[in-house]
């Protein structure tokens, strides 16, 4: 059996099924190399400046890093040390934890952000064509879909607060910081729940 087998494929809607999505993943990574090329950067790159900028600041490691891109840390310093070399980045050492490593956007960086995540727009663009019922019935079996990645561990899923299982809104409502994570155990800011985060875990079925 192969899902490129067209003989196949007649009988087995999970391998039509599966052959599109091959093919649609093609079309996601030719959309990020042409990006790419645009800037003078590579997709690596391009997907690093991006988890940088939408991720919670404390949870821009290396490893972490690693994780989203599958790869490995040492992989992910030598982008840096590129994306560096093109004052795009910078590693700041924590305050609090010197062994801990953060890394940010230069203001360089930023603007190349803003130039080069629309990346994904024309995907929007189509999925916006289906209907709400449509919608919703993609979202649902795409997350499907990505719980079993995850659990395969091939893929990093990341997410912002409002779903998670973790998040307790308005716990300390006087307070600048009114959120809290159950998980991290940290305050979190209106701004911060809205960024992006690795340990995010979903309430949704
Ligand atoms: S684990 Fe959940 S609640 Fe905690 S910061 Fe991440 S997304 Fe927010």
């Amino acid at each position: 059996m192969s899902i490129f087998d067209p003989v196949y494929r007649d009988t087995h809607v999970s391998g039509q099924i599966a052959r599109i999505l091959f093919s649609n993943s093609q079309a996601i990574k030719h959309m990020l190399w042409e990006k790419s090329k645009l800037e003078n950067l590579t997709p690596a790159q391009i997907q690093v400046l991006l988890y940088i900028n939408f991720v919670r600041s404390d949870s821009v490691t290396v490893n972490s890093l690693a994780r989203h891109l599958s790869c490995t840390p040492a992989t992910v310093s030598g982008i840096l040390d590129v994306l560096q070399g093109k004052d795009l980045v910078e590693r700041n050492r924590k305050s609090d934890d010197r062994r801990k490593v953060i890394l940010s956007l230069t203001p360089k960086g930023s603007r190349t952000v803003e130039v080069v995540q629309d990346v994904g727009n024309d995907i929007e663009d189509m999925i916006s064509e289906f209907n709400e019922e449509e919608q919703e019935i993609l979202e649902r079996l795409l997350l499907k879909m990505s719980k079993k990645l995850i659990v395969k561990k091939l893929i990093n899923y990341t997410d912002f607060c409002l779903n998670c299982s973790f998040f307790h809104r308005s716990k300390y409502p006087d307070s600048f910081k009114p959120h809290y994570c159950d998980y991290l155990n940290i305050f979190l800011s209106e701004v911060e729940t809205y960024k992006e985060c690795p340990d995010y875990r979903d309430t949704l079925n």
